[in-house]
Order: C-alpha cells, then structure tokens, then sequence
C-alpha cells in the first residue's frame, strides 16, 4: 500500500510542499486539504463583476530569490510581469513616495518632521545600540525617536492592534525592513546605483497575483496530487503512540494519514488534535493572538482611480491600513470603464467593525477616504471578505507561548508544522515557498523526517525579514 502524506493548507507553504513531494516521490499518495473553495489562501485572487481582485495588495517583491523567480516564470511564461513601483504613504497629511525615501522625508514633510529627521540622522552612530525588549526600544535606537513615534508606531498600533511598548522586539526586527537610519539611505543609494533592484520594481502574474497558486495546483494535480477544496481540517486523529491516522474534514470526508504537514494557524492545529493535548499546552497555544482583517472591495466608475498601485495610510485618520487598485498591478484584461479598489482593515474579532455589515464598513471606508483627501470614487457595488489568522501578534508572552507549543509537537511523530500561520511568524510569498520546499525536501519517501536538516533551514527561517 502507498504511504500517504496529508498537507493541511494550500497557502504557497502548502503548496509548494506538495509540489516538491509529488516531484520527488511518485510513489507517495499525496493530498492536499483546504478550507476555502479555491487554493491559494490569501495569495488567491478572484473575480468580483469582471474585476480580477486579490486579498489585499500582493506582489513578489525583489528580494525574491532567482531560482524560486525562474520556477513561477517557468510556469506562467509571459504572464509574469515586472512592474514598476508606484505607491505612496500619507505621511502628516501630506501624500509622500513609498517606500520611504530620505529626500521625501527631510524635504516633503512638516519642518518639524524633517528637522527631527535630520538630527536623528546625525546622531546615529551615537546613539545607544544593544538589543531591545520591545518594539518601541528596539526603533528608537535604530531610526530615532521622530519617525518611530510619528510613523511606525501608529502604524505598529492599527495594523497588531497593540501600544508599541506591548510589543516585542522581535515584531520590530521582523517587520520592520529598514531598522537603522543606515539601512534607509542603504536602500536609496542602491535604488539609484542599481535601479531594478531595490525596492523600485515588482513582479506580478497578468492575471492576477493567484495565478500562481493556481498553476502551481494545476501541477501538483497532473503529479497525481488529490485537492480537496471547500472543507476545513477539524480533526487529526493520532494513534497511542502520537502518530497521525487520519484527518477528518468539516463534511465528513475522512483522509487516512500516516504523515501530515501542517500550514493552518498551530493554535488550530492544537485545538483539532485528538486525543486531546495537555492542559498547559492548549492554555499556552491560547495565548498566541492573530490579527484578523476585513478586505472591502469596491467596483468603481472610471478607467483609474489613482496612477497608484497601492497607498498606505499608517495613521488614524482611517480605519483602513493600505488601499490598492489591482488595474495598476498588471494593467491587462481589465474593464475599461471600471476599476477596483480594495480596502484592508485590520481589526481583532472582538472590535466594532468586525460585527458591522457590508454597507457600514463602506459608509466608513468612504467617510474616511474623504479625510484623506483623495476623491471621492463613484461606487457601482462593493462586497466585503473578513479573514481571521493575518497577522501573528507578537505580545511580550509570545516567544514563552511558543516554545511550549512547539516544544509539545517535536515530541510527536509524523506531524510538522510549518508555514506563516504554522510557525506564527511574518513572512512574505517567497519566504513560505521556501518554507515549502525546504519541507518537501526534508521528507523521504519511506516517511523518515530529517530533523537535523529542518533544523538548519529553521535558522535561515529566523532570519527572515519581511519586505513591505
Ligand atoms: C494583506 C496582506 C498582504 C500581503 N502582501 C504580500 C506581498 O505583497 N508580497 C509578499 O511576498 N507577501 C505578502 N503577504 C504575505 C503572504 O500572504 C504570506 O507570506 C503567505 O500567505 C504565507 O503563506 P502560507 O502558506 O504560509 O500561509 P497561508 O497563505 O495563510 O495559508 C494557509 C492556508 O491554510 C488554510 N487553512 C486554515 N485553516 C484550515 C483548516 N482547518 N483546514 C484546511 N485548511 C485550512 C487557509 O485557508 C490558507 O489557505 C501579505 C499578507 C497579507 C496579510
């Protein structure tokens, strides 16, 4: 009988895992389970009234390694576009390039704000460096105490809905890809001596950034792979000797597992576990908060809203954190009397407008919008997605939390977890398709784990920085 492999989640980590294991071991039976109707998770797109729309902004950044770059443009040919950046952030009221750029940020803002800029500037390399304990530390003593509490704190507040000093340091490190003054005018100096290379440019399938979780299921299909789409994973039954048996799927299907790796959030997987885990462990696993969001997409009148591909809005002048148009993504196939626009509101399921419905969240998209000074578009319908497990919130108990979770799932056989929503980490696209591949690597085809080698891409994990 064929061994078989249960991959939870058709995120890229997913995905990318299930290819490499098809690829690597035909003789493997392989399926891959996801609860949404299509793969992809948040990296899918979908139509909405001939609007092709994504789950918030989402490009392939540069920093993208070639050979995962040669592999997506392997599979979508032409289709994968470069495009330049074009976005911009309200800083101060005022409309500014982003990412940032130092010149903006000395000559376009406030003097107020440019003037603290400066001197921050000036006295970086006597500022105090050690590691900090918290988010707000740590970014003091690397960019100084303007931009940090005028930017990024805010901005830290709306999008992990905690006070800056609640945060963890490692939030910081992970988040936060320019972390020192020197960083910043690194990035420029390499924008301009290197154009196409920092920053500037992006990579973007013509159809929509799911274009590529949906060739890369169409390829571990033609491998033989089995997706089943449209029923979440509730139980993963495990033998007495800890050893998965089988996963049991909200309708009821059952899929017999000798070997599961898992992508869905790890509190989930805590809770889905059978039998139960101990007390401690699902105590500490319920400490480990996500951030959820609500995505408002709305068809508008008009070729273009803005030239703009996305606009950030870090601070509380509205509720949403960023505002894309997917048309000036890739520009083809688009209506050419409509557009698109999405909203990304991050908020806790607790909050105000978790509970509000579709025609509330727009009345307050649009009543903020206006406060921004952009105009006012000309709505011909809008929908609304919510979405919980967006972002890991690192509170000062994360990294205790985590270890006892992730300590009580060495201890078993046969089940990994991985991913971002896995090992509750910030990642970007290409840094799950490693996580990915890295699996699908780490497995033989008799099912014997190498944890000496997960061990050594786990330390390329941690080094991970996310590209924003
Ligand atoms: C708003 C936003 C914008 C982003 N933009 C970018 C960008 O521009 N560029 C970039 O590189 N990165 C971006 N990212 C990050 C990127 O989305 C992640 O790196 C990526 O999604 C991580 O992939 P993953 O497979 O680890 O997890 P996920 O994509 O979260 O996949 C997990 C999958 O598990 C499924 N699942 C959950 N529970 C169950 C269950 N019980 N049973 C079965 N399936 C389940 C989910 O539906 C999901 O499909 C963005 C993230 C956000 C939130």
């Amino acid at each position: 009988m064929k061994k078989r492999v249960v991959i939870l989640g058709a995120g890229p980590a997913g995905l990318w895992s299930t290819l490499v294991l098809a690829e690597r071991h035909p003789e493997l039976d392989v399926t891959l389970v996801e609860s949404e109707d299509r793969p992809g998770g948040i990296t899918g797109s979908f139509d909405y009234r001939g609007i092709t729309f994504d789950y918030g902004s989402h490009r392939l950044h540069p920093a993208t390694p070639p050979w995962i770059l040669e592999r997506i443009s392997g599979m979508l040919g032409n289709d994968l576009l470069k495009r330049p950046r074009n976005g911009r952030i309200l800083l101060e009221g005022r409309f500014i390039s982003f990412p940032l750029r130092p010149a903006d940020l000395l000559f376009s803002l406030p003097p107020s704000f440019s003037a603290g800029f400066l001197k921050d500037t000036l006295v970086s390399p006597f500022r105090r460096k050690r590691d900090g304990t918290t988010f707000e530390d740590t970014l003091i003593m690397g960019l100084g105490s303007t931009i940090s509490r005028r930017f990024y704190f805010p901005y830290a507040r709306k999008l992990w809905g905690l006070p800056q000093g609640e945060l963890s340091a490692v939030q910081a490190r992970k988040r936060v890809a320019s972390g020192s003054i020197s960083r910043i005018i690194g990035k420029v100096l390499s924008s301009v001596f290197r154009p196409g290379s920092a920053g500037n440019i992006f990579y973007y399938p013509a159809k929509g950034f799911g274009q590529i979780a949906d060739r890369t299921a169409e390829e571990a299909e033609k491998l033989g792979v089995r997706i089943l789409c449209g029923s979440p994973a509730v139980t993963l039954k495990l033998s007495d000797k800890g050893i998965p048996e089988a996963v049991i799927l909200g309708n009821g299907v059952e899929v017999m597992a000798d070997f599961v790796l898992s992508t869905i959030p790890v509190t989930r997987l805590i809770d889905i576990l059978e039998p139960t885990v101990p007390q401690p462990v699902t105590e500490a696993a319920a400490g480990l908060s996500f951030r959820s969001m609500i995505f408002c997409f709305l068809e508008v009148r008009g070729e273009r809203y803005t030239q703009y591909d996305a606009h950030y809005f870090p601070g509380e002048e509205a509720i949403f954190s960023r505002l894309s148009e997917p048309g000036n993504y890739s520009m083809s196939g688009y209506p050419p009397d409509r557009t698109g626009l999405c909203f990304e509101i991050p908020c806790s399921r607790g909050d105000g407008i978790w509970g509000m419905d579709a025609e509330e969240v727009l009345a307050r998209v649009l009543h903020d919008l206006e406060g921004t000074g952009l105009p006012a578009p000309e709505v011909i319908s809008h929908t609304m997605i919510r979405r919980e497990n967006i972002y890991p919130v690192y509170d000062l108990e994360f990294r205790k939390n985590l270890s006892q979770v992730e300590n009580y799932l060495d201890s078993l056989n046969g089940l990994v977890t991985l991913g971002r929503q896995g090992l509750f980490i910030h990642d970007n696209v290409h840094h799950a398709i490693e996580m990915g591949v890295a699996a699908g690597k780490c497995l033989g085809a008799d099912l014997a784990w190498d944890r000496e080698e997960w061990a050594g891409y786990g330390k390329v994990f941690e080094s991970h920085v996310v590209a924003d």
